[in-house]
This record gives structure tokens, C-alpha cells and sequence, in this order.
């Protein structure tokens, strides 16, 4: 599993790409996660495909997890859509959880109508959007999403069986290998998500907040996770800003950070838009 930034722009860093990541999965073949797809994001991709190593993004993007509906975080979506729709024939799955799946909805059959092919049948096949449960296809097999609600499938699905499954090939064969757990906005009245994924195989997982506030249910449900799945190595990506008004922010700020979390806690996340112009480019294999 590899990780890149691709923007760790602010929601007003106008001249950076926007806080996005994409993840890669080796699973057989490559495949890619898009976290967000806000400005700068599209020429981004395109330039990474310029290389060897990742020279089939668009082609091979399994989903798009859409944190929320804010322009920094879905401001090229519906370009990617009609590119992947046009250009490459495929349909786009999109990934959020059922607060947002409604008006995202209503959004994207606006956004990517076109004057000749308008009709409701024709946009329903650029775009899927799932959440809870749904599964994800393409791919990735035995690839699993779940909502909050269902965390105790979602840990069942983690869980081995039997002894044979604990060895890292079998877990493969035995038990899903992919999972990604969509959250809720912990914070009332903001309407975002953030995405938990984790590789069984190599026993990794990654957490980006999406847009929230430092609010102790992060934190608990990190512990949660942690403590259900001790042999998984977590990343942590929370936003953060400068800007240090807990009342005029939706991000974590200082005051919110150091009020909010433990010290421990605090000492594993990574923070991201943030507005520096320095990128954090993971490879956890
Ligand atoms: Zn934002």
C-alpha cells in the first residue's frame, strides 16, 4: 500500500493543489483510491502519469471517497467524471456516507449533464455513488465498505477464523483484504466523512479525517480500532489550520488540539491542510 498527497492546500490556498491523497493497492495489479478531488488534483494525476510507476491512474481509479461537498475537496469531480466517462469508457464509483450521497447525487446529474446525452439514464451510468455496505467491485476482490453503524461487521470481517488464516497469505484466500470504514461527521452540523482502509495482507491501515474539528470521538474511535486490531500499523492524517479561532474554524486548530486530545494521540497524527507547500509521500510496504 502506498500513499501520496497530492495537495495539502487550505480551503483559500488558491494557488495550491487542495488537500487530496491517493492511495495505491497492489493486489494482483495496481489499482488507486482517490481521497477528494479538489482543484489541481486532475493535472496532478496527469503528471504523475507521465511516470512508469504510476502511468494508469485514471484507468485503473477503483473508487473516490468524497469526504464532503465543500469546492476544495469535490471541485474537479465532475471533470474526472466526464473524462473517465468519455474518454475512458468506465464508470466512476464514488464513496461517501448517506448523509451526503443525496445531494452529492443531485450535484453531479447537474454538474456532469451534457447538451446532447441529458437524459437521467445516461448520467446514471458515469457515476455510482455507494455507501454502508456497498460493495466495491472492479478489482479489488472481497473489497468491503462499511458505514460507522456497522463497526462490529466491519471488525468481524477483520477477524480470523481460523489458525491456517493467520498466516498473511491465507488471510488473503480466508478473509477480505481490503476494508474501508466511512465515518460520520463527528462534529454536529458539519456534514463531512472520513475514511478508514485497511490492508489485511500487510496489516496496515490508513485514517484521513476529511474536514472536522479535534473533537475527543476521533480519538475514541482510533482507540477503538487500535485496540481491536493491535497488529495493525495505523497512519493518521487529521486536518489542522494556523488559523488558532476555535469558533471561526472547522478544522482542528492549536487551542482545539491540545484541549481535546491526549498527548499521545496528538504525538501520532499527521496533520494536512494545512497550507504547506511540503508533502507527505508514504510508502508503507
Ligand atoms: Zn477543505
Amino acid at each position: 500500500m502506498k500513499l501520496y498527497q497530492l495537495g495539502n492546500g487550505g480551503g483559500f490556498d488558491f494557488d495550491q493543489v487542495a488537500s487530496s491523497f491517493l492511495i495505491e493497492l497492489e493486489n494482483g495489479e495496481k489499482e488507486y483510491i482517490l481521497f477528494d478531488c479538489g482543484r489541481g488534483v486532475l493535472k496532478k494525476l496527469q503528471k504523475m502519469e507521465e511516470s512508469e510507476e504510476t502511468k494508469n491512474i485514471f484507468e485503473s481509479l477503483a473508487f473516490v471517497f468524497v469526504s464532503h461537498m465543500h469546492d476544495d475537496h469535490i471541485g474537479e469531480l465532475s471533470s474526472l467524471i466526464l473524462y473517465r466517462y468519455f474518454v475512458l469508457g468506465k464508470m466512476t464509483t464514488i464513496l461517501t456516507n448517506n448523509k451526503i450521497q443525496e445531494n452529492l447525487k443531485q450535484y453531479l446529474e447537474l454538474t456532469c449533464s451534457t447538451k446532447f446525452e441529458g437524459s437521467r439514464e445516461k448520467r446514471a451510468y458515469m457515476f455510482d455513488i455507494r455507501t454502508n455496505t456497498a460493495f466495491i467491485s472492479h478489482n479489488i476482490l472481497n473489497n468491503t465498505v462499511f458505514n460507522i453503524n456497522d463497526f462490529q461487521s466491519f471488525t468481524d470481517s477483520l477477524k480470523y477464523s481460523s489458525p491456517e488464516a493467520q498466516h498473511p497469505e491465507a488471510r488473503k484466500k480466508y478473509h477480505k483484504r481490503f476494508s474501508v470504514l466511512s465515518t460520520p461527521a463527528f462534529h454536529p452540523g458539519i456534514e463531512a466523512n472520513g475514511m478508514l482502509l485497511v490492508d489485511l495482507v500487510l496489516n496496515q491501515g490508513i485514517y484521513i479525517s476529511g474536514d472536522t474539528k479535534a473533537i475527543p470521538e476521533i480519538e475514541h474511535f482510533i482507540d477503538k480500532v487500535r485496540e481491536q486490531f493491535p497488529d495493525i500499523s495505523l497512519k493518521l492524517f487529521h486536518d489542522f489550520s494556523y488559523n488558532d479561532v476555535p469558533t471561526r474554524n472547522v478544522h482542528a486548530c492549536k487551542t482545539d488540539v491540545e484541549t481535546e486530545y491526549s498527548a499521545d494521540f496528538r504525538a501520532c497524527l499527521n496533520f494536512y491542510h494545512t497550507g504547506e507547500k511540503k508533502l507527505y509521500n508514504l510508502q508503507t510496504t
